[in-house]
């Protein structure tokens, strides 16, 4: 574009009326969030790998649509660096970090959309994308102090087109109120290092929940729940040092380090959160479980920029990565 005809231009702005002034802002903010997204995206990181071979050995091979390409010196293929990640041949990028926006405050798919101004079909695939390395996202192991408690959900079809029993009325005011057969179970652990981890059965089985047990916690760790038959078969048979508290004795509540009040404010701040939702779909529940830890990995200071980075590489930015990063950002706001 001239010169002259951008101060013509200019020139215009101050007599644009109301509808026309916000298409204008809106179309430099759409540019902007496209600029940011792809420079984020294309910096995020020190060292690209090749994503056919892995190998480190690229040339840089021009930029397409605001993102960087590569060629492989290796297998000589080209991709960019969205090649091979959730977020790959995902349209709008210009309302990618508003939808981050709306994953970190937690809005329904429909809200989303109407934010983002998308279809629901899009917010739902966008939201599936975003979160989809989440579930990954798990710590391995969990050591010290583990703290172990679970909460059944009710089955939910929502969203299914077809039911496989009756519709019923929405919820069932409290969990002992549940039919076993409507029952989910799900296993919640934390260490006092706040790293959490979660697990949905669909059907409770004692030896799945002790194998999963076995896997996650270090032998030399003190184990902390209630006084339920897997956990202290679980304990007995793994030699594993087991606190053990009891309702009916009124020790849940504990002042010495021996408690599980960790997993229950965990617990109790998860159900607040996921209430908002009005019901999840029991297929989902792994997502929105997920969905909750990254949001309390970052107690609660998650930012865009971090949903769409962990989006697209998952094993780099976990806590560690982000610890200083997020105690900075808390600092400065
Ligand atoms: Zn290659």
């Amino acid at each position: 574009m001239e010169h002259s005809e951008i101060i013509k231009l200019l020139g215009h702005v101050e007599k644009l009326n109301t509808k026309y002034y916000n298409l204008l802002k809106e179309a430099i903010e759409k540019r902007d969030s496209v600029k940011f997204v792809s420079r984020l995206l294309n910096n995020d990181s020190k060292e690209t790998n090749c994503p056919y071979c892995k190998s480190a050995l690229l040339n840089k091979w021009g930029i397409r649509n605001d993102i960087q390409r590569y060629k492989c010196k290796m297998c000589e293929r080209t991709f960019n660096t969205l090649t091979g990640t959730p977020l790959a041949h995902l349209h709008k990028k210009g309302r990618w970090l508003s939808y981050a926006e709306c994953i970190k405050n937690g809005l329904s798919v429909r809200k989303a959309a109407e934010k983002c101004g998308v279809n629901k079909t899009t917010s739902f695939r966008w939201r599936h994308r975003f979160l989809i390395n989440e579930t990954e996202i798990r710590p391995k192991k969990l050591t010290g102090i583990v703290e172990v408690d679970e909460l059944i959900f009710a089955k939910s079809e929502k969203g299914c087109r077809t039911l496989s029993r009756e519709a019923r009325k929405r919820g069932f005011g409290s969990s002992k109120y549940i039919p076993s057969d409507l029952k989910v179970f799900s296993m919640f652990c934390r260490d006092r290092s706040k790293n959490t981890t979660d697990r949905v059965y669909y059907k409770f089985g004692a030896d799945k929940i002790k194998s999963e047990l076995q896997e996650l916690i270090t032998s030399d760790s003190l184990f902390c729940s209630l006084d339920k038959e897997t956990y202290l078969r679980y304990a007995r048979e793994n030699g594993v040092r087991h606190a053990v508290l009891s309702i009916s004795k009124g020790e849940l509540i504990k002042k010495d380090i021996v408690h599980i009040n960790n997993i229950l404010i965990y617990q109790n701040k998860l159900k607040s959160w996921i209430s908002r939702f009005n019901g999840v779909s029991t297929k989902y529940l792994n997502n929105y479980l997920s969905w909750f830890r990254a949001i309390d990995e970052f107690d609660f200071r998650i930012t865009s920029e971090i949903i769409l980075l962990r989006a697209k590489r998952p094993e780099e930015y976990n806590t560690n990565h982000f610890s200083k990063h997020s105690k900075q950002m808390a600092a400065a706001t």
